[in-house]
């Protein structure tokens, strides 16, 4: 837990969110402000600032994302029409929250624009 981290607030429920996948390591949740109409947002309960800050201490945490983004996309109805993953990192990265973060976008067709 960081202090003044929304991603810990949103894992210890000081800030609502509307869940839609936990387990022991891992809570995803929909965007507050999507770009798509599937916008979830995946992350470690554990609190890493970025993807440069995985090392061997929290090393399984990529495999915890991705075995979450397989349930997402399920959950959500997208998993076999296609989405698409997206990690932020710094700031020209477009990282806003440094809580890291998996963006996992889809339920339309996407736009191949990276910015
Ligand atoms: P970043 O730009 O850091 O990769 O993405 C941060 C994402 O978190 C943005 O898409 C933003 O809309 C989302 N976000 C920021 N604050 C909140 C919040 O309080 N609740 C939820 N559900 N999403 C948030
Ligand atoms: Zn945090």
């Amino acid at each position: 837990m960081a202090e003044d981290c929304i991603f810990c607030k949103i894992v210890n429920g000081d800030i609502p969110s509307r869940k839609v996948y936990e387990d022991d390591k891992v809570l995803a949740f929909d965007d507050i402000n999507p770009m798509a109409p599937v916008h979830v947002i995946i992350i470690p309960k554990q609190h890493i600032p970025t993807l440069l800050d995985i090392d061997p201490d929290h090393a399984d945490i990529m495999g915890d994302i991705l075995s979450a983004v397989r349930e997402v996309s399920a959950i959500k109805g997208i998993d076999q029409k296609g989405f698409r993953t997206v990690i932020n990192c710094n700031e020209e990265g477009g990282q806003v929250i440094f809580h890291l973060h998996m963006h996992l976008l889809g339920g339309t067709r996407l736009r191949d624009d990276l910015g």
